[in-house]
């Protein structure tokens, strides 16, 4: 049992979940596009005490049986909600480090690269900061990792 929030990067739509939850990927090609990203990560929240604490997600019905929710000010995908029940976009977790995938679904869309990526090279952000000037004049509009007493933030 655990104690969960998180919201969309905007901060509009929060929630709180307290159960088990499971979380998995999945490769299918509406997963893809809902999400625009490779595959989705959801955690299902199904059995568990559930509740969007600021906000809630506007829908678009993908299919006859699922709707995707998602932030209706920034676009944020949040939910996959089926008949047999919710899962809610693993990335939109204030600490998604404390929940781990346990399973693929939709293999057959996995798209071929997807195993390497890994392997690829890559950079930390701060090393990025020396060759991209910019970046160091860059202030977040990120809502914060954790609950806020009022949005938007005064000011
Ligand atoms: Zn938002
Ligand atoms: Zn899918």
């Amino acid at each position: 049992m655990g104690r969960y929030s998180g919201g969309c990067q905007c901060g509009a739509v929060r929630f709180q979940v307290e159960g088990e939850l499971e979380a998995s990927i999945c490769h299918c090609r509406m997963c893809q596009k809902a999400f625009g990203a490779y595959y989705a990560p959801l955690v299902s929240v199904r059995g568990t005490d559930f509740t969007w604490t600021r906000g809630a997600p506007r829908h678009f019905a993908s299919s006859n049986l699922v709707r995707r929710g998602f932030c209706a000010d920034c676009g944020t995908p949040l939910t996959y909600e089926a008949p047999d029940g919710m899962a809610v976009a693993h990335g939109a977790f204030d600490d998604p480090a404390a929940i781990a995938p346990r399973l693929q679904f939709g293999l057959e869309a996995r798209l071929p690269f997807v195993d390497g990526l890994a392997a690829l090279p890559g950079t930390r952000t701060d090393e990025d900061v020396q060759a991209t000037p910019f970046l160091a004049a860059l202030v977040s509009c990120q809502h914060p990792d954790h609950d806020t007493a009022r949005w938007p933030p005064a000011g």
